[in-house]
């Protein structure tokens, strides 16, 4: 077990910033047989934050009007998607 505090570089070059991983943490890399990290705990909550918000778009034709349209959901989902307008039509 390290009690030293391990400081790291973080990669992303618009950031450089040094950050530390607690031993707990170093140990835990190493346990698991895995890299230390690359990016300090702030750009990784980015690049989460980034991910989460990519969504990828699938082009379905509406389930009431058949007007091609673009959802979320790909064509194997157990959905039926509708286009903004039947979808307002239904909840009303
Ligand atoms: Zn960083
Ligand atoms: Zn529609």
């Amino acid at each position: 077990m390290t009690t030293e505090k391990t400081i790291l570089k973080c990669k992303n070059p618009h950031c450089e910033k040094d950050f530390h991983v607690i031993p707990q943490e170093a140990d835990l890399y190493k346990r698991k047989n895995l890299p230390s990290p690359d990016f300090c705990p702030e750009c990784r909550h980015r690049q989460r934050m980034a991910l989460r918000n990519e969504r990828k778009l699938y082009g379905r034709p509406c389930g009431k009007c058949q007007k091609q349209m673009l959802s979320t959901y790909p064509e194997t989902a157990p959905y039926t998607v509708y286009c903004q307008e039947c979808f307002w039509a239904n909840i009303g």
